[in-house]
């Protein structure tokens, strides 16, 4: 899960890139980057939050109505300062590219780009071989100007060759301003419009929520399989390359995207409170004795509410939060993960002490911060700890941009409910269903007809990925765990 933003505007783009980023930083923490043009490419990255990498002088260097901008949560790669996106190449005409998702396939990939076309790839970046190969493709075009066919065409040699997930964004020098989605569709891209000169300006990015800050309207989503050139005029041409299924990844509405984001017309807020809805109906045939429903902030809280509100039953934010500490899940290593959630969050102990509490948070991976925080409301008192988790159990590997790409870091792995409440401390835990799940966001649109919903049923929508790639992943993601172990020692 990474963020992404390109905009081609009436003024400085850094303006908007600055503010568009902010609004997206929950998507990754660990670097920032954007790239300017005008004329010449303008560069700033590096690990760290937005507003620490973009300090004064560095946004006074980034000159340019044009820019794409990044924000980083590693997949692929060590999560070193040379992995920071976007990336760049001075060949054809001058190319930048950041993206959001993962290429399954990116050893192979890596191997034959070298091998067929002796191109070293100089990062761990999987961004570098979508750049490449898009490149490869429009260098044998041979054009003074590129026409949109030979976007498309080279936007093809990607689907061609790329398997797992990306939303793209491009800038090619004097020529415009490229964005495209994977035939799946399964990580979210939106374009908007701003009329705000004698041309109108165009922005595209991972979430809404990025375009209302920038004053961007006309929103809409890039469609599964399809490519939207801006060309040099500013004229809007667009292709549906591939006709995949539309699967679009399903944790969006439950942990990654902001509640005020739309994910395929579906307000994230809408569908967090859905699933409290279905989750209290479940919750409440079991008969439990509740005192007070406690949200693990802050993706929990719309939920928990909701729940609370149904159940007829006390609310408290009894969990405070940090909000200077960095998002548990998306810290790369499992030691900064557990440390981190000690410094995170802290109860309120009046709001627990002798209550039986329904503790409720977006989902349960690892079980390490669950643990954490059951552990922690038994110190404070608690009587009882329930714990509601409104998503199902995550069980299989996610191969399309999520930290969560070997089978035996999941606590549900091989264990049930009762099994999963004993590793995790807790008298008991509630999971939703994936059908409920499903129908959460449905109701909100019901012509999203499938999903990517890999990592709760192990089912792959892009029905490439074979257990032998799995098994190269899972060995690829245990190296780098091990190297990062290795440096916070
Ligand atoms: S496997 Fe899970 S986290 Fe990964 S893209 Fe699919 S639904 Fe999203």
């Amino acid at each position: 899960m990474c963020g992404v933003i390109g905009v081609w505007g009436n003024g400085p783009a850094i303006r908007d890139l600055y503010q568009g980023l902010l609004a997206i930083q929950h998507r990754g923490q660990d670097s920032a980057g954007v790239i300017t043009f005008d004329g010449r490419f303008h560069a700033k990255k590096g690990n760290g939050l937005v507003h620490d990498i973009f300090t004064p002088e560095a946004v006074a260097g980034l000159r340019g109505p044009i820019g794409i901008g990044h924000t980083r949560y590693p997949t692929i790669g060590g999560g070193g300062d040379e992995d920071a996106q976007p990336f760049q190449l001075n060949s054809p005409f001058g190319l930048i590219m950041a993206h959001n998702g993962n290429v399954a396939n990116y050893r192979e990939l890596r191997d034959e780009l070298y091998r067929d076309q002796h191109r070293l790839l100089n990062s761990d970046c999987d961004v570098e071989i979508i750049l490449n190969l898009f490149a490869e493709s429009l260098a044998h075009e041979r054009m003074k100007n590129l026409e949109p066919e030979h976007i498309f065409r080279a936007v093809e040699a990607v689907y061609n060759k790329v398997r797992g997930s990306y939303s793209v964004i491009a800038y090619i020098a004097d020529q415009g301003l490229v964005a495209f989605r994977d035939p799946y569709g399964i990580k979210p891209l939106v374009l908007g419009v701003r009329r705000d000169g004698l041309v109108p300006a165009y922005a595209f990015a991972s979430e809404t929520v990025s375009l209302n800050i920038m004053n961007f309207g006309e929103i809409r989503d890039v469609e599964a399989g399809e490519a939207v050139f801006i060309d040099r005029i500013r004229t809007v041409h667009h292709k549906r390359i591939r006709r995949g299924c539309h699967s679009p990844c399903l944790f969006e509405w439950v942990y990654f995207a902001r509640p005020d984001t739309f994910i395929d017309k579906v307000n994230v807020y809408k569908c967090r409170v859905n699933l409290g809805r279905s989750l209290a109906q479940q919750i409440r045939r079991m008969k439990l004795a509740i005192d007070v429903v406690v949200p693990v902030p802050d993706s929990a809280r719309d939920a928990a509410i909701e729940i609370a509100r149904k159940l007829d039953l006390k609310y408290s934010e009894a969990l405070v939060k940090n909000r200077y500490i960095g998002r548990t899940f998306i810290m790369p290593a499992d030691a900064k993960r557990r440390s981190s959630v000690r410094q995170k969050l802290n109860p309120i102990a009046s709001e627990i002490k002798g209550k039986k509490v329904l503790l409720v948070d977006d989902s349960i991976v690892r079980g390490n911060t669950s643990r954490a925080i059951v552990e922690m409301l038994r110190e404070a008192g608690a009587r009882k700890v329930y714990f509601a988790s409104y998503s199902p159990p995550l069980r299989h590997p996610c191969v399309y941009g999520i930290d969560m790409q070997t089978k035996t870091e999941f606590v549900a792995q091989d264990a049930d409910e009762e099994a999963i409440a004993r590793k995790i401390g807790a008298d008991k835990v509630i999971y939703q269903t994936l059908d409920a799940l499903k129908k959460a966001v449905q109701q909100e649109n019901p012509k999203i007809r499938h999903f990517c919903a890999a990592c709760f049923d192990g089912i792959y929508p892009t029905g490439d990925i074979t257990p032998d790639l799995l098994e190269d992943i899972e060995a690829d993601r245990k190296s780098a765990h091990d190297a990062q172990l290795e440096l916070n020692i």
